[in-house]
C-alpha cells in the first residue's frame, strides 16, 4: 500500500501540474469572447497601417481596452472581398482613434467583461485550490496508511489511541497462580460493583492499582478479568503511546482518555507499561523529556481531578517500579501496589490446567510433570508452551498431546527452534568435547544443578546444548552454588583446552564467557563474597534512561575499582583451574562420552550419570529430577 501511494503521488502531482496549464489557457480572460470574433488571419500593425492609409478598412473593433483589434478590411488578393483580421495593437496608439476618425471609419470599443474576468478568476484560483485539497487528501490518506510519520499531520489533534473493550469477557477463574494478587484485587471488583458499600462508611474508594511483576505474568489479564468480574468497560493503553514526538499530544491523549472514561463510569483504565511516560522527571541529560513530564502532570492532574467515588479505577503496570515518579505513588494515586510475580510449581500447575481445558491432553500426560518441567516459566511461557505442544501434534498427526511433544515444546521455548544436526566433522567433534566438558564438571561438582541432557542438535543460536534440571526455587543462591555454575559453564572451554590444545580453542565460548564474568563480577559487588568483604558496590544493572551512567557517580573509587577486577580475574581463574583438572582427571570417560554423543546426538543425564559413575565417584544432588 505505502508503495503504491508514493506511486500515485509521484503521478498526480505532474499532471495536476499539466492540467494546471492546459486550464489556464482555456480559462485566460476574455478568451472565450474574442474566440467567436477571432479571425482566422492576424495582420501585423504595419499592414494594417498601410490598408488603413490605403482606404481598404471598412471597420474596427477594439478589444481588451485597445490592446487587440478586429479589423474588416477589402483584400485585395481575394478579389476584393471583405476580409477579417485580427491585429494586435502597440499599446500607446492614441494617434490611432484620430486616424480612424479622419478616415470615417466606423469603429466599436469592447470593454473587458465582468464575468468573463470572474470567471477567469476563478479559474485561476481552482487549480491551486484543487492541488492543496489533493494533497492533504494524499497526506492524510497515506498517513492512515501507513501511520508512519503521518502523525507529523495531526499534531495538536489527539487521535484516540486507547481501546476500549465493552465486556472483556475474562473472569478470575481465567487467572492463575498468582492467588494473592487475585485476594487484593477482588476488593478493586467490590469497589467497582458496589460502591455504596464503601461510601456509606466515609471510605474513600482508591483510585488507582499498580501492578509490577516481569512480563508475561499476567498483569493484563488480571485488569481485564477485574472488568470481567464488575461487568464494566475496560479502557486500555500503553505507556508507550502517550509519548509521541511534539509535545502535547500525550497530554491531550490523557485527556480524551479520561472524558471517554467519565462518559462510560463505572469503568476501569488499564495503563501499561506506565514507565514509559511515569519515569522519573526530571532525570536523563538535558533534563528529560518535555513532551512526557507534560504527559505525565496531565495523568496526574486527571488523576486528581475526579473523586474516588466516581466509579473510575486506574489500574497501571509495570515491571520497573523503581524508576517511577515518586509523585505517582503517592496517597489518591497509584498508591497500592500489588505484585504479580512469576508462579511456583502449584502456581503452575493451575496455570496448565487453565490452559489445558480447551486442549486435547493423552491420559499419560500429567499437568503436574509439565509444571515439574518447566520452573521459571511464566504464564505467558505455559500458555506457549502448551499451544506449541499442540501445533507439533497436529503436526504429527496425532490425536492427542503425548508427552513426547511437551518435552519437545518446552525445548522450543526455552532455546528456539531445532535445526538440523552437523555432519560429522573435525568441528562436530570439538563441540561434543565442549558439551561432555559443561556436563561432566556439572556433575562432579556437588553443587551443580543435575545434567538433564546433553545433545549436538543446534537450537537457536547454540550448535549444541547441555541442558540442567534448575533448581525449583530460584530464591537465595549459595557461594558454593554460584562458584559451581562459573565452574561448570568453564567446562566447555577448558574441555577445548585440554583436549585440542591452546591454540585450537574457539569462539563458541563467548557466551559462556559472558555469563561467566558476569556473576563473577555480581559475587564481588553485589554478593560481598570475595576479599573485598561485605560491600554493595553497585546497584541492580540495567539501563534506567539514557545517560545514567554519566549521571550517577560511581559509588567506589578507581582504586576499588582495580580491585574488583582483580578479585573477579581471581575467582574466574580459580574455578577454570578447577575445571581443567576435572577435564584431565577423566579424560577416559569424556572420550568415551564424546563417541557416544556423536553416535547418539543426545545423551539423557541418567545414562549420562550411570556411565561417568562406572569410572568415578559421582555426587548424589537432592534436586528433584523429574522422571519423563
Ligand atoms: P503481562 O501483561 O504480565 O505481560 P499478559 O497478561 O499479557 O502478561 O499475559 C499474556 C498471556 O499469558 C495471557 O493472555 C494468558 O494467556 C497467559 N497468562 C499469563 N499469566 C497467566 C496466568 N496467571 N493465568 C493464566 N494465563 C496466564
Ligand atoms: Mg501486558
Ligand atoms: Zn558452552
Amino acid at each position: 500500500m505505502k508503495v503504491s501511494w508514493r506511486i500515485i503521488l509521484l503521478w498526480t502531482v505532474p499532471a495536476l501540474v499539466i492540467g494546471f496549464f492546459l486550464w489556464q489557457g482555456a480559462f485566460s480572460p476574455a478568451a472565450g469572447e474574442l474566440g467567436q470574433n477571432t479571425a482566422s488571419s492576424r495582420m501585423t500593425y504595419g499592414r494594417f497601417l498601410e490598408y488603413l492609409d490605403a482606404g481598404r478598412v471598412t471597420s474596427v473593433d477594439l478589444y481588451e481596452g485597445g490592446q487587440t483589434a478586429i479589423v474588416e478590411a477589402i483584400d485585395p488578393q481575394l478579389d476584393e472581398r471583405i476580409q477579417r483580421w485580427r491585429v494586435d495593437l502597440p499599446i500607446n496608439a492614441p494617434e490611432l482613434i484620430a486616424k480612424l476618425r479622419e478616415a470615417d471609419i466606423s469603429f466599436d470599443t469592447h470593454p473587458i467583461r465582468q464575468d468573463g474576468a470572474i470567471w477567469g478568476l476563478i479559474g485561476n484560483l481552482i487549480f491551486p485550490i484543487l492541488l492543496i485539497a489533493g494533497l492533504f487528501f494524499l497526506f492524510r490518506r497515506s498517513n492512515n496508511i501507513t501511520g508512519g510519520p503521518g502523525q507529523a499531520m495531526n499534531f495538536g489533534k489527539s487521535r484516540a489511541r486507547f481501546q476500549m473493550e465493552a465486556k472483556t469477557g475474562v473472569l478470575f477463574d481465567d487467572v492463575a497462580g498468582i492467588e494473592e494478587a487475585k485476594e487484593e484485587l477482588q476488593e478493586v471488583v467490590t469497589f467497582l460493583k458496589q460502591p455504596e458499600r464503601f461510601t456509606a462508611v466515609g471510605a474513600r474508594i482508591p483510585k488507582g492499582v499498580l501492578l509490577v511483576g516481569p512480563p508475561g505474568t499476567g498483569k493484563t489479564l488480571l485488569a481485564k478479568a477485574i472488568a470481567g468480574e464488575a461487568g464494566v468497560p475496560f479502557f486500555s493503553i500503553s505507556g508507550s503511546e502517550f509519548v509521541e514526538m511534539f509535545v502535547g499530544v500525550g497530554a491531550s491523549r490523557v485527556r480524551d482518555l479520561f472524558k471517554k472514561a467519565k462518559e462510560n463510569a463505572p469503568c476501569l483504565i488499564f495503563i501499561d507499561e506506565i514507565d514509559a511516560v511515569g519515569r522519573q522527571r526530571g532525570a536523563g541529560i538535558g533534563g528529560g523529556n518535555d513532551e512526557r513530564e507534560q504527559t505525565l502532570n496531565q495523568l496526574l492532574t486527571e488523576m486528581d481531578g475526579f473523586e474516588g467515588n466516581t466509579g473510575i479505577i486506574i489500574i497501571a503496570a509495570t515491571n520497573r517500579p523503581d524508576v517511577l515518579d515518586s509523585a505517582l505513588l503517592r496517597p489518591g494515586r497509584f498508591d497500592r501496589q500489588v505484585m504479580v510475580d512469576a508462579p511456583d510449581l502449584k502456581g503452575r500447575i493451575g496455570i496448565l490446567e487453565v490452559h489445558a481445558r480447551n486442549k486435547k491432553l493423552s491420559t499419560e500426560v500429567s499437568i503436574e510433570a509439565i509444571a515439574r518441567r518447566s520452573p521459571g516459566f511464566t504464564g505467558a511461557d505455559l500458555a506457549n508452551l502448551l499451544n506449541e505442544a499442540a501445533i507439533l501434534t497436529a503436526r504429527r498427526r496425532k490425536e492427542a498431546i503425548t508427552m513426547a511433544e511437551i518435552n519437545d515444546a518446552v525445548d522450543r521455548v526455552v532455546a528456539g527452534m531445532e535445526g538440523t544436526p552437523l555432519v560429522d566433522s573435525k568441528s562436530k567433534r570439538l563441540i561434543a568435547y565442549h558439551e561432555i566438558g559443561h556436563a561432566i564438571v556439572g556433575t562432579l561438582i556437588k553443587d551443580h544443578d543435575p545434567v538433564q541432557k546433553v545433545t549436538l542438535i543446534p537450537r537457536g543460536q547454540a550448535q549444541g546444548l547441555t541442558w540442567f534440571t534448575p533448581s525449583e526455587e530460584q530464591g537465595l543462591i549459595t557461594r558454593a552454588q554460584l562458584k559451581a555454575r562459573i565452574t561448570g559453564a568453564l567446562g566447555g572451554r577448558a574441555a577445548e583446552e585440554e583436549i585440542f590444545g591452546d591454540s585450537e580453542v574457539t569462539t563458541g565460548a563467548g557466551g559462556d564467557l559472558q555469563q561467566v564474568t558476569g556473576m563473577a563480577r555480581q559475587m564481588v559487588t553485589r554478593f560481598g563474597m570475595s576479599d573485598l568483604g561485605p560491600l554493595s558496590l553497585e546497584s541492580q544493572e540495567g539501563e534506567v534512561f539514557l545517560g545514567a551512567g554519566l549521571m550517577t557517580r560511581a559509588e567506589y573509587s578507581e582504586k576499588v575499582a582495580a580491585r574488583i577486577d582483580e578479585q573477579v580475574r581471581q575467582i574466574v581463574e580459580h574455578c577454570h583451574d578447577d575445571a581443567r583438572q576435572i577435564i584431565r582427571e577423566n579424560r577416559v570417560v569424556i572420550d568415551r562420552l564424546v563417541d557416544l554423543l556423536i553416535e547418539k546426538e543426545t545423551i539423557d543425564g541418567k545414562e549420562f550419570r550411570q556411565i561417568v559413575a562406572e569410572y568415578t565417584f559421582v555426587p548424589e544432588k537432592e534436586q528433584y529430577v523429574p522422571q519423563l
